[in-house]
């Protein structure tokens, strides 16, 4: 699990752009669905780890895609926050009643719903809403996607930093090229085994710029781990 997967389930342009733009800046790896069928048939692809779903919506409503998603034993403990207009102030209750986690009434400010949204995957899914995470002396910032060691400022490229942010929540544990290269480009990239070595060699030359001790171990045929005894 490299980012965690927000699924938006809104059919106002302008409002899933915005979204979209705040939930990736968060460092969640976001997909958009513009209506209630297409949004069933993204999660039949992949669970996401947060639904963010409009009320009104073409097709199949939130409300109903809301219920279809309760009724599945893969989806039922998905957090869903639902997005409701002022207007339909009564139908927020039923919201809820359908098992919704929360809920925003629009128009909402975006640092709110991003804090929401921090705080429902935190609530459910502790590791996922960390807004930093530690590992020896390193410090990963996820808000202000910052990386220090020792207190020092690292300045990591955005492959770097995903490589670093993946060891960082499994510390110890031994990930394959293969793994790495899902869990940060994505399954549906074409990269190179042989790329990881790069990343993974410019990774370690930025964290131990001051001949700090090596924290990223190379495991023979195996991979790498973020690791203290590297
Ligand atoms: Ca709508």
């Amino acid at each position: 699990m490299p980012q965690p997967g927000v699924l938006v389930v809104e059919d106002e342009d302008a409002l899933a752009t915005l979204l979209t733009w705040n939930l990736e800046k968060e460092g969640y790896a976001v997909r958009l669905a513009v209506d209630g069928e297409e949004a069933l048939m993204m999660v039949d692809e992949q669970l996401p780890d947060l639904v963010l779903l409009d009320w009104m919506l073409p097709k199949v409503a939130g409300i109903e895609v809301c219920r279809r998603l309760r009724a599945r034993p893969d989806a039922r403990n998905i957090p869903i926050i639902m997005m409701t207009a002022r207007s339909e102030e009564s139908d927020r209750i039923r919201g809820l009643d359908t098992g919704a986690d929360d809920y925003v009434t629009k128009p909402f400010s975006t640092t709110e719903l991003m804090a929401r949204v921090r705080a429902v995957l935190r609530r459910i899914r502790p590791a996922l809403a960390e807004d930093t995470l530690n590992y020896g002396d390193i410090e990963l910032d996820k808000v202000a996607h910052r990386v220090r060691r020792g207190g020092r400022e690292i300045h990591l490229g955005p492959t770097e930093y995903r490589l670093l942010d993946h060891l960082m929540q499994f510390p110890g544990r031994v990930f394959s090229r293969e793994q790495l290269l899902d869990a940060v480009w994505g399954s549906d990239v074409y990269v190179e085994a042989r790329t990881v070595d790069v990343h993974i060699g410019r990774l370690r030359k930025a964290i131990n710029a001051d001949g700090d001790v090596d924290l990223i171990r190379t495991v023979r045929s195996a991979g790498y781990a973020l690791d203290q005894r590297g």
